[in-house]
C-alpha cells in the first residue's frame, strides 16, 4: 500500500491546518497534504477531514501537551487570509490555533525556567513578553535578539540567556514529539 503522506511533517501540517480549509481554499489543503507521487487520493472511506481527525487523535493520544503544542506551533500557519472587506483590514488575521500553542508554550517555558533556577539564586527575571517573542522566533517568526532587548529595555545578554533556556526546552519537546508521531504514523502505514 502506498502511504498517504510523504513525511510525518506533511501529515501533521495537513492535520493542524485542515480546519482552515474554508479560509485558505481547498487547493491549499491538498497541497499541504503533499501526497507522494502515485499515492491513492486518500484512505478508503475517509475524506480529508477524517484523515486530519485521525492524525490529530494520534498526536493527542501519544504525547503530552507540551510536545503536542510544539507540533502545532511548528506546522500551523501563523496567519489566515481575511476577506471582511474593511478599509482598515490588512487582508490577514492571526490564526488562533498557532497563537494558542505559542501562549501555552510560553507558560511551559516559565515553569521550565523556574525549575532551572539554582536554589538560593534569583535566576533570570521572568518576562512574559520576552518568553512569547522568543518562542515565536523558535517557530519561525522573524524576531531579532537586539531589537527585542531594545523594545523591552533590557540587555542583549538577558535576552540571549532566556533564549538558550527556552530553545533547550523546545528542542527537547519537539524532538520527542516528532519521534512519537512518526512511530504512530508508520505503524498505521500513513508514512513509510
Ligand atoms: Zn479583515
Amino acid at each position: 500500500m502506498t502511504p498517504l503522506f510523504k513525511s510525518a511533517h506533511a501529515a501533521v501540517k495537513f492535520a493542524v491546518n485542515c480546519g482552515n480549509e474554508s479560509h485558505i481554499g481547498r487547493s491549499t489543503v491538498s497541497k499541504l497534504a503533499d501526497p507522494p507521487k502515485g499515492a491513492d487520493t486518500g484512505l478508503v472511506g475517509l475524506d480529508g477531514v477524517g484523515q486530519a481527525a485521525m492524525v490529530l487523535s494520534m498526536i493527542r493520544s501519544s504525547m503530552d501537551r507540551r510536545q503536542e503544542a510544539c507540533l502545532v506551533a511548528r506546522c500551523s500557519v501563523h496567519k489566515l487570509s481575511c476577506s471582511c472587506g474593511a478599509a482598515c483590514c490588512s487582508r490577514s488575521r492571526p490564526n488562533w490555533t498557532w497563537f494558542e500553542a505559542i501562549n501555552f508554550l510560553s507558560m511551559e517555558a516559565k515553569l521550565a525556567i523556574e525549575e532551572d533556577r539554582k536554589p538560593g539564586t534569583r535566576g533570570i527575571q521572568d518576562n512574559p513578553a520576552i518568553r512569547q517573542a522568543l518562542i515565536a522566533k523558535y517557530f519561525g517568526e522573524r524576531v531579532r535578539i537586539s531589537e527585542l532587548a531594545k523594545a523591552c529595555d533590557i540587555t542583549d545578554s538577558t535576552v540571549t540567556n532566556h533564549n538558550s533556556k527556552i530553545t533547550k526546552m523546545l528542542k527537547k519537546s519537539e524532538g520527542e514529539a516528532w519521534s512519537l508521531i512518526e512511530e504512530r504514523l508508520r505503524d498505521a502505514f500513513l508514512i513509510f
